[in-house]
C-alpha cells in the first residue's frame, strides 16, 4: 500500500482506494466476495531492516493476491501494530496488548461483515499476533455466525517446506529478521535493507534470487486458498495459524 501515489489506479484493491459509492456498488453487483485483513507489526528488525518489515510484507503479499483474483477480493487496512512486548527493549517498537489487539482485528472484520462480505482471511505478518489470534478465532467464528467463513493464517503457512528447505542455507521461517526476511525485503524495497548495518551471521547469506524464489510462493498460496474459501471448498489446513511442532522456527527439519 503506497499512501501517497495509489498504485495501479485501473486495479484498485484497498478499500481504503475506493469511494463508499464504488464499494456499495461493487456489494450489489456481487463482485467482492472476499477479504483480506493483513495483520503484523512495527517493531525493531535487527540493526538492518526498518521496522515497517512485517507490515510491508503482509500488505503486499494481501494485495498481491487481490490483483490475482481481481475484482473478487479487497484488502482492508493493515492492522499496522501487533503484540510485540518481547522487543520492548528495543526503543521505537510499537505495541499493543494482545487483547486490545484481538478486539481491534475482531473489529476490523466485523466491519467487512456488516458490508456483506462473508469470506474473511486475516493474513497475518508478524510471529507475536499468531498466539493471541489462535486462542480467540474459533470465539471470533461464532461471534460473526456461522455464515462467515474465517480464516486467521500467517503467510509463510502456505510454503512448502521443501521449497524453504532447498531454498534457503538455515531454513529459519520466518525467523526475524535474519535470512529469510532479509532476502524479501531485498526484492520488494530493496532501500530498506541497510546493508551496511547487517551484524548477524544468517543475514549475510540473503540474497535476492532467495528472496525472488520465495515471493512468488506465497502469493500463489495464499491465492490458492482464498480462491478455495470463495468456492466454499474443502481446505487441507486448520483454519488457524497452526503448527504442529510448536514454534514458529524450523533449522534443516529440527524444530527449534
Ligand atoms: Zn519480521
Amino acid at each position: 500500500m503506497n499512501l501517497v501515489t495509489s498504485g495501479n489506479r485501473d486495479r484498485r484493491v484497498f478499500v481504503g482506494d475506493l469511494t463508499r459509492k464504488e464499494f456499495r456498488e461493487k456489494m450489489e453487483a456481487g463482485t467482492i466476495k472476499a477479504a483480506i485483513i493483513p495483520t503484523a507489526a512495527t517493531e525493531q528488525h535487527n540493526e538492518h531492516l526498518e521496522m515497517i518489515h512485517d507490515t510491508l510484507h503482509a500488505t503486499y503479499m494481501a494485495e498481491q493476491t487481490a490483483l490475482r483474483l481481481f475484482p473478487k477480493v479487497v484488502v482492508t487496512s493493515p492492522v499496522a501494530v501487533g503484540v510485540s512486548e518481547h522487543w520492548m527493549q528495543h526503543i521505537g517498537t510499537l505495541t499493543v496488548r494482545p487483547e486490545i489487539f484481538c478486539e481491534y482485528v475482531f473489529d476490523v472484520c466485523n466491519s467487512m461483515k456488516r458490508a456483506g462480505i462473508n469470506n474473511l482471511l486475516i493474513l497475518n505478518g508478524h510471529g507475536g499476533n499468531v498466539k493471541p489470534l489462535m486462542r480467540r478465532i474459533y470465539e471470533f467464528r461464532d461471534r460473526l455466525g456461522a455464515d462467515v467463513n474465517i480464516r486467521f493464517q500467517s503467510y509463510w503457512d502456505v510454503y512448502d517446506q521443501d521449497l524453504v528447505q532447498k531454498t534457503m542455507d538455515n531454513g529459519r521461517l520466518p525467523g526475524h529478521a535474519d535470512e529469510y526476511e532479509t532476502s524479501t525485503m531485498m526484492v520488494l524495497a530493496p532501500e530498506r535493507v541497510h546493508a551496511d548495518d547487517i551484524d548477524n551471521e544468517p543475514s549475510k547469506v540473503a540474497s535476492v534470487e532467495k528472496g525472488k524464489a520465495l515471493i512468488e510462493p506465497v502469493i500463489a498460496g495464499v491465492s490458492a486458498l482464498v480462491e478455495k474459501m470463495i468456492a466454499g471448498e474443502a481446505i487441507d489446513q486448520p483454519p488457524v495459524t497452526f503448527r504442529p511442532e510448536g514454534p514458529l522456527h524450523m533449522i534443516k527439519g529440527e524444530a527449534v
